[in-house]
């Protein structure tokens, strides 16, 4: 149960609210990523894992009961504890969203790495059997109309439900990740990305070389809308590339032409690690989502079959 030697804190405001929230995580005795809302009287620790995973429809990836206590946007500061190796830790926040910091996962790992991390091997969950989701199954959980609204919007911009995600048994003992984005914007086009963690200080440094700084992406013309709608109020040019309204270049500097994909591996990495461990196996992301994601997982633990545990 490898857990931090210090706690460590963070302070800002998150992607979609905005709101500057306290967030510190601390050392555990006990296996698990716990959330608890400091700003809740009485609320309870919320376990990081993918059962507790609702609403992804905000692109992100959020713990807990949405209709009570509940912590957005986690994605990053689990890859950041996944790589730094943490698998125990309690998590103090004092709002409804993880900061957004940097827009990457770089900020959290320095930290993670900075504090120290003590105490034995992660539990590993191993991959046996095949499992795939598609984007028309994770279409499938989408409400009726916003489901209808979705399917018109796709035909009339000609974009094709074709995304998977795909978790494969792998003759390592490493998470591969293969990730790859489609998009009719020219500055994107089709980019792929592949990384391996294996638990080594190098498979650690690989990451923080050419993955940790990525930060994600949204066109500078839908920021108006996502504002109205209580989202992106938390971006800046420091934290999200935006995309100019042609779609053939970015209005801030990009760290590599690729760094679209590669925040993809982040937000996988992140979500791969809601499993309550470190998967072994080779994962396929073609146009992936988080909802895919959490399908997937889900769909890997639904039969014993699918997979062994060694702790
Ligand atoms: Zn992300």
């Amino acid at each position: 149960m490898p857990t931090l030697k210090k706690k460590v804190e963070f302070f800002g405001g998150g992607i979609h609210l905005g709101v500057p929230v306290k967030l510190v995580v601390k050392p555990s005795k006990k296996i698990g990523i716990f959330f608890r809302r400091t700003d809740i009287v009485g609320s309870k620790s919320i376990l990081a894992r993918y059962d507790n995973v609702g609403d992804t429809k905000m692109r992100n990836t959020t713990v807990g009961n949405l209709g009570g206590a509940h912590v957005k946007t986690i994605e990053h500061l689990m890859a950041a504890l996944f790589i730094a190796g943490v698998d125990s830790a309690n998590i103090e926040i004092a709002g409804p969203e993880t900061p957004i910091l940097d827009g990457s996962a770089m900020e959290f790992l320095n930290a993670f790495i900075a504090a120290g991390v003590t105490g034995g091997k992660y539990k590993r969950i191993i991959v046996r059997r095949p499992v795939v989701v598609t984007a028309r199954d994770a279409m499938r959980q989408v409400p009726f109309f916003t489901r209808m609204k979705i399917y018109l919007m796709n035909f009339i911009s000609g974009r094709k439900l074709d995304g998977f995600v795909k978790l494969a048994p792998c003759d390592n003992d490493s998470l591969n990740i293969n990730a790859t984005l489609v998009y009719k914007e020219k500055i994107i086009g089709k980019q792929s990305f592949s990384y391996s963690y294996d638990g080594t200080k190098k498979s650690c440094r690989d990451f923080l070389k050419n993955i940790a700084r990525a930060r994600t992406f949204g066109k500078y013309s839908e920021w108006e809308y996502l504002k109205a709608h209580g989202m992106g109020r938390g971006a800046t040019e420091k934290n999200v590339i935006a995309l100019n309204n042609n779609g053939d270049g970015t209005l801030n500097k990009v760290y590599w032409p690729d760094e679209f994909v590669r925040h993809k591996i982040i937000d996988a990495i992140g979500d791969m690690f809601t499993s309550g461990g470190f998967v072994v196996g080779n994962l396929e992301s073609y146009k992936g989502s988080h909802a895919m994601n959490n399908m997937v997982l889900r769909k890997l633990f639904s039969c014993p079959d699918n997979y062994d545990i060694v702790e």
